[in-house]
């Protein structure tokens, strides 16, 4: 089935079948992005494994029939799985969360979500876009508080509330710190996709089109934080994939302090065409 690794696709939901029906396809081996944090997702999907003190933390889970993945790339990375004790999640988007109760049973982590996303899980499982893949239902241990960070041996982590994608978006920031001492910056931007905040979908999600102007207010409030590394939710928002053959004992293609303002000024960009272009009023 060699052949078959790697296939590229660009429409969403035929990345969406391929993940799900044809998981050996999407597969990446796991990288190192920053001293204590590896890559275990696959080619769309991100997912993130931070080596703490006292256990692993788990950003996002990628989809129910990719669980199988990560868990071998955190095994390849010589991690024991069970030794996950937070799953921090950002947002409740299938491909994000798809994977969230299986890994969630296996390990026994504590799983912290966005509040106002939770209601996807009781009233509007539709935004979940399952689109009829296994989901299994879950609940969350805690919601985030920007003003209480999440600690875990030697890591902190802080969030921040940046809603638009969904409601509950919510994104990461910490450093990490090497053997010598030198200190990353690191972030990850929760949700970023404006393919939720067009007129026909905004109206469709019943939400209020303020959550633009939420939107573009998150990703000014995050610009100019200085970020030494930028994880992203999918791996193409930053090209990560790309650098990964760069990789040496000594240079690390994931640090670029320019990288962050670069990809969240394209954002800013695609969120002011939208409410310029907009037929929607308030
Ligand atoms: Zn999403």
């Amino acid at each position: 089935m060699k052949e078959n690794i790697n296939v590229k696709l660009n429409n969403p939901r035929d990345l969406l079948i391929q993940g799900c029906e044809r998981p050996w396809e999407v597969a990446v081996e796991p990288f190192k992005v920053a001293p204590h944090v590896y890559y275990v997702g696959n080619s769309w999907v991100g997912a993130y494994l931070i080596e703490t003190s006292e256990g692993l933390i788990l950003i996002d889970t990628t989809m129910h029939n990719q669980v199988y993945l990560v868990l071998e790339s955190i095994r390849k990375l010589g991690f024991d799985p069970k030794d996950i004790k937070i799953i921090l999640l950002s947002h409740a988007h299938y491909d994000h969360c798809g994977g969230l109760r299986p890994i969630k049973e296996y390990t026994g982590a504590k799983l912290y979500m966005g509040k106002e996303d939770e209601y996807f899980l009781t009233e509007r499982p539709d935004l979940i876009y399952t689109e009829g893949y296994a989901f299994g239902s879950f609940k969350p241990d805690e919601y985030y508080d920007d003003n209480k960070s999440i600690i875990l041996g030697d890591m902190t982590i802080n969030t921040l509330h940046t809603p638009g994608h969904t409601p509950g978006t919510t994104s990461f920031f910490f450093d990490d710190k090497d053997e010598e001492g030198n200190v990353y910056h690191c972030g990850m931007h929760g949700g970023i996709g404006v393919n939720t905040l067009n007129d026909e979908t905004i109206q469709s999600n019943g939400w209020p089109i303020s959550m633009r102007d939420d939107f573009l207010n998150g990703l000014l409030k995050v610009r100019n934080m200085k970020i030494d590394i930028a994880l992203g939710s999918h791996p193409n928002q930053t090209n990560m994939l790309a650098l990964v053959d760069k990789i040496t004992d000594t240079f690390n293609p994931f640090f670029d302090e320019f990288v962050w303002g670069k990809f969240i000024d394209g954002r800013i960009e695609m969120i002011k065409k939208i409410i310029e272009t907009s037929k929607l009023s308030n």
